[in-house]
């Protein structure tokens, strides 16, 4: 399954001159609810990715997600491996599990999200319903923005992942992009202007 043309096919992967909301700028820009509004390529994916997990043999009672960018890939990543599913948001700032959502002692489970980064996200959810009496036994991403190393992949952790490296990651691909400060952005120097994702309808 070739991913990133998957991806490029439904625009969640886009080239050109990006901000991103950390300030920086990048030839590439990954929207992962591009693909996600497919709810054909969402059953798709997330069975790709299920049979990583399955193939691993591991034990998954409930996929949790971190509210909002997770809950589309969570719930097909869910229903792929015939378990249930629940979410964590963000209240103040602070993590929580809310709506009734419970967890039951010891429970295995797996935490989703549709783009890892550093994984900040996905940590803080797993604090959450670890908190709660969980047992966290695995990380999954659709997309690894290679700061964290997934399982069936040779490219290294760095630094900057969050992601506890005694548990599992899965991910469909490792999508790498050069990120520039501006004043050292070599498309800025070609006299190109940063566009914000999402102003031109992106
Ligand atoms: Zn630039």
């Amino acid at each position: 399954m070739n991913i990133k043309k998957i991806y490029m096919d439904s625009n969640a992967l886009l080239e050109g001159h990006f901000l991103l909301s950390s300030g920086n700028h990048s030839n590439y820009y990954l929207q992962s609810a591009k693909v996600l509004e497919n709810p054909k390529l969402a059953e798709m994916l997330a069975k790709e990715l299920a049979k990583q997990i399955l193939d691993y043999a591991l034990k998954v009672d409930c996929v949790c997600s971190p509210a909002i960018g997770g809950i589309l890939a969570g719930y097909e990543l869910a229903r792929a491996l015939g378990v249930r599913f629940i979410f964590t948001e963000r209240v103040n700032g602070v993590m929580n599990l809310r709506r009734g959502f419970s967890i039951n002692k010891n429970e295995n489970i797996l935490i989703c999200e549709d783009i890892v980064t550093t994984g900040g996200s996905a940590v803080e959810s797993a604090e959450c319903v670890k908190n709660l009496g969980a047992n966290i036994v695995a990380f999954a991403a659709l997309a690894n923005r290679g700061f964290c190393k997934r399982v069936n992949s040779k490219l290294e952790q760095k630094i900057e992942c969050k992601i506890p490296n005694n548990i599992p990651f899965f991910a469909l691909e490792d999508f790498l992009f050069e990120m520039y400060n501006p004043n050292k952005c070599p498309m800025c120097s070609n006299g190109s202007t940063a566009i914000k994702p999402g102003s031109r309808g992106n």
